[in-house]
C-alpha cells in the first residue's frame, strides 16, 4: 500500500498532514519525505538510530586526448548538456540526467562516467513510524534521482506514505508514481484552486485514485467544494483554520498534539483507502 500526499503549491499543510497520518497510522508505517528541496517532515518527528547515505549520479567526464571532436554527444543529448567546441567538450553538469546516451555513441570511448553525490538520504524510527528524507544539496538542480533512490530505500513489505515535492513538474509525479492513492491537500483561496486542478490533471494522466483535504476550510470561498462536487472528487475531510494548530507548528509540534481529536478522521481516512 503506497499512499503519496501532494498539492498543486507549496505552503497548503501537505507535510502537516503527511506526519499526522503517519502518526494516525495504525501499526507501522514509513514516512518517505520526498520534498527534497525542502524537507521537514523531520522537524516534527525527533528520529532515534538515524543514519545518512550519499545519492550519486553518473556524469560524463571526456578524455581530451581521445577525442575527435565528432560532435555526436553532444547531438545525441536531449538536454544540451553537452557543447563541442573544437576538439573540447563542455559538460554542464547541472543539466546533465544521466542517461548515458553520450557515453555509449562516442565513436572513439572518449567518455567515462564518474559519480557526483547530489544529495543524502538520512532514516531514522520515530516509534512505529520509520522516516526516510531526501535532501538535495545546495546548488543541485536534479531532484528526481533522489526522490527515486529515497523511494528504493522504503521496505516493501511495509505501507508507505510519501510527502511529494509540492507542484506538477517532474519531481511530484517521480514522487506519486507508483502509488495506489493520491491526497491532494489544498486551501480555499484562488491560487489554492487553481494549482488543485493542475494537481488533480496530473492525478488523472497518471491515472490513480484521489481524494482532496482542504485545510484551513473556513479561511476563503466555497470555490474549491463546488469544483470538487462538480468534477465528482472525494472530499475526504476539510479542517477548520485554527491559531492553536498554527502556533503547535511555529513550535515544531505536531497537527495531532495540538487536535488529537483529528485522529478518528484520519483513521478513518486510511481505512476507507485501504
Ligand atoms: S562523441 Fe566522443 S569523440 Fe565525438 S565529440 Fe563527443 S567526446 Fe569527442
Ligand atoms: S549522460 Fe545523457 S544527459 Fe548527461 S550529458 Fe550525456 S547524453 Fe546528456
Amino acid at each position: 500500500m503506497q499512499i503519496a500526499i501532494a498539492s498543486g503549491k507549496g505552503g497548503t499543510g501537505k507535510t502537516t498532514l503527511s506526519v499526522a497520518l503517519a502518526q494516525a497510522w495504525n501499526g507501522p508505517v514509513q514516512l518517505l519525505d520526498c520534498d527534497v528541496e525542502a524537507p521537514n517532515a523531520s522537524i516534527f518527528l525527533s528520529l532515534e538510530n538515524s543514519s545518512e547515505q550519499t545519492v550519486s549520479v553518473p556524469i560524463p567526464v571526456v578524455d581530451s586526448s581521445r577525442c575527435t571532436g565528432c560532435g555526436k554527444c553532444a547531438a545525441v543529448c536531449e538536454f544540451n548538456a553537452l557543447a563541442v567546441a573544437g576538439k573540447s567538450v563542455l559538460v554542464f553538469e547541472e543539466l546533465c540526467h544521466s542517461c548515458g546516451g553520450c557515453t555509449r555513441i562516442c565513436p572513439a570511448q572518449a567518455i567515462t562516467e564518474q559519480p557526483r553525490g547530489i544529495g543524502k538520504i538520512r532514516t531514522g524510527q520515530f516509534g512505529t513510524i520509520r522516516l526516510a528524507e531526501g535532501r538535495l544539496d545546495i546548488g543541485r538542480a536534479m531532484a528526481p534521482p533522489l526522490i527515486r533512490a529515497v523511494k528504493k530505500s522504503a521496505d516493501p513489505a511495509l505501507p508507505i506514505l510519501i510527502d511529494c515535492p509540492p507542484g506538477t513538474s517532474c519531481p511530484m509525479i517521480t514522487a506519486m508514481k507508483g502509488s495506489d492513492f493520491a491526497i491532494l491537500v489544498t486551501e480555499p483561496t484562488p491560487f489554492g484552486l487553481h494549482d488543485l486542478v493542475l494537481a488533480v490533471e496530473t492525478v488523472r494522466l497518471l491515472a490513480i485514485p484521489f481524494g482532496v483535504i482542504i485545510n484551513r476550510s473556513d479561511s476563503g470561498d466555497a470555490r474549491v467544494v463546488e469544483y470538487c462536487e462538480k468534477e465528482k472528487i472525494r472530499l475526504l475531510l476539510q479542517i477548520p483554520e485554527s491559531r492553536k494548530i498554527a502556533e503547535a507548528y511555529s513550535r515544531g509540534e505536531t497537527l495531532l498534539s495540538a487536535e488529537p481529536a483529528l485522529k478518528t478522521p484520519l483513521q478513518e481516512i486510511i481505512r476507507s483507502i485501504r
